[in-house]
């Protein structure tokens, strides 16, 4: 919902998790965050003629082979280090370049100065250095991770699904949340070795001040701050936003309390609990969660 509140400021135009865009867009037709579907919405068809000359001069499948190979959690010491044959850098620079297209073309189209893509693969920041001439910077959003565990554990159903397979959100068993979760943070930390800027915004310290948690991400991004009457303290005016893919909230929009929700603290059940604390110990120190909930 975060990202969503972004698109509250006509200077950001949140695009959705693009990483998925290949599939879930090209292949699978998913209605977009306007309610249309991909192929029919007009924001997405206007930035696919303005990047490709239109998406029909897109292979996808050659996006998802690449993506495959390329934009893996394992490869990111290779990514950041930047070694590999000729081939290998070929590849990610192509891999790289249908990305930054799709930004330079959606700031076009919307008129935005700032894209927010919120893609949860952390090997993307790392293949868009590749990309020249990008302004990148990586918002962290971190979430206690007995709350990230316990939310993966439930059945969400994804109303974008245009297949059975796909009618269900990933659920994955508090243990193997964890590593992910582990995973996926390090991977992120570890942009700060590199020449990416970064900023880290913990889940609970948004959901206290949605207020200050929103100056400080635009103030992130460059922007200087204006009057936006769409956010306040403890709830968010959501506008209608092009998402390609993404949390179901994407399409909700007018207004949406916020306020933290700590369900898990009661619902996750207490050996799982220890198993998540003892996995990610050190990491949920250092993003300054207790061990034990209050
Ligand atoms: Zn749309």
């Amino acid at each position: 919902m975060f990202e969503l509140s972004l698109g509250t400021d006509e200077r950001v135009v949140p695009l959705g998790e693009v990483v998925h865009l290949w599939q879930r867009s090209l292949i699978d037709d998913e209605p977009c965050g306007c309610g249309e579907p991909f192929s029919q919405c007009s924001f997405w068809t206007e930035v696919g003629a303005k990047a490709f000359g239109g998406w029909d001069r897109v292979d996808a499948e050659r996006v998802l082979t690449l993506r495959h190979r390329i934009d893996r959690t394992v490869r990111t010491p290779q990514l950041a280090a930047r070694v590999g044959g000729p081939a290998w850098h070929t590849d990610v620079r192509e891999y790289a370049s249908y990305y930054s297209r799709i930004y330079r073309a959606a700031v076009e189209v919307s008129g935005s100065s700032v894209v927010v893509d919120s893609s949860k693969q952390a090997s993307l920041p790392y293949v868009l250095r590749y990309a020249d001439g990008l302004d990148v910077r990586v918002l962290h959003c971190v979430r206690d991770s007995r709350a990230v565990a316990y939310s993966w554990t439930k059945q969400v159903a994804r109303p974008d699904a245009t297949t059975p397979a796909s009618r269900y959100m990933t659920r994955y068993p508090p243990a193997v949340l964890a590593m992910k979760w582990l995973q996926h943070n390090l991977v992120i930390d570890g942009l700060r070795l590199g020449r990416l800027p970064t900023m880290l915004l913990r889940y609970e310290d948004w959901a206290d001040d949605p207020v200050a948690a929103y100056r400080s991400t635009l103030a992130f991004a460059g922007l200087e701050p204006r009057a936006n009457d769409h956010v306040d303290h403890d709830w968010v005016d959501l506008p209608t936003t092009h998402t390609c893919s993404g949390n179901p909230m994407r399409f909700t929009t007018g207004r949406v309390g916020i306020r933290r929700d700590e369900s898990w603290k009661s619902s996750l059940p207490r050996r799982s609990r220890a198993l998540v604390t003892a996995l990610t110990a050190p990491l949920l120190a250092t993003y300054g969660y207790r061990r034990a909930p209050r």
